[in-house]
């Protein structure tokens, strides 16, 4: 039996908070959760003097960390990514890659699938979410207009053709050529995201039913209300509110979007639909 006995620190479970307890886990399962240190046989022990003892966050769009750019694309770079994250209590990430051009994409993902068999001391590398390059120019944020483009079936067959990491890919739906490119990458079980996108609410409903199901950084380069000639029309915000089933992600730094408008968010969609 493989025991580890973690003891004297605050423990933060889904139903409770425990100034000072102890938790032991055998063979990877957590077999006890205590208010109090317990005595047990045979255990790795680990005095966490103190420090909080929570659930790992799970990270699904990060650019990189402790100096490190996924698209510096190397291993280096992604090893030191994920040592960074789990250093601050993030377990699993999803390295996430720019707009840029198909040679650098190739290059980080090389460097993904080798940093993947040698990363044992960092965050788990649960695959690849690619931020861009099908996005609308009108909401094109920090990405790189220059490599901005609308979808070709000859090239995203060819970049999932180069890997089989890809997990997650933020688009804007309301480009040319978006909602084919959206259901053949849910068939090959990628979530789709919707980002850096200026649709209005009708488009968004019909990207969520084509299986665009995500919202990348609400509030962050998208379109909000808007008039044109004279109507007014909701924009990917309104919808990622309106449609229940719609997760979204935010920023929540303070910075990106300040505290009311997080607050607005987690009320209306919810923990279980916000990342
Ligand atoms: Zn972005």
């Amino acid at each position: 039996m493989d025991r580890i006995k973690i003891f004297n620190g605050k423990i933060i479970t889904p139903y409770r908070f425990l100034e000072r307890g102890a938790i032991i886990i055998e063979n990877g399962i957590i077999s006890c959760v205590s208010g109090e240190d317990v005595p047990v046989q045979d255990a790795v022990t680990i005095d966490a003097r103190g420090h909080y003892v929570a659930p790992g966050f799970i990270d699904i769009h990060t650019h990189g960390g402790g100096g490190f750019d996924f698209m510096d694309a190397t291993v280096e770079a992604y090893l030191g990514v994920a040592e960074t994250h789990a250093r601050y209590g993030t377990t699993s990430i999803v390295p996430t890659t720019l707009t840029c051009t198909n040679e650098e994409l190739q290059q980080s993902f090389e460097a993904f699938r080798k940093a993947k068999t040698l990363n044992h001391k960092g965050a788990d590398l649960m695959g690849i979410h690619l931020e861009g390059p099908y996005f609308s120019p009108e909401q094109k944020g920090a990405q790189d207009p220059k490599y901005i483009r609308i979808p070709s079936k000859e090239e995203y067959e060819r970049i999932f053709e180069w890997s089989d990491d890809i997990i997650r890919w933020s688009a804007a739906p309301e480009i040319e050529g978006a909602l084919d490119f959206c259901r053949y990458a849910r068939e090959k079980g990628v979530l789709m995201s919707i980002g850096h996108s200026d649709a209005i609410g009708e488009r968004v409903t019909e990207a969520f039913e084509n299986g665009f199901t995500h919202i990348t950084h609400l509030y962050s380069a998208m379109s909000g209300v808007k008039r044109i000639n004279g109507l007014r029309y909701s924009g990917v915000i309104e919808s990622a509110f309106l449609i229940d089933e719609m997760t979204v992600e935010i920023i929540a730094d303070g910075i990106h979007i300040p505290a009311d408008l997080l607050s607005l968010v987690y009320k209306i969609k919810g923990p279980s639909r916000t990342s």
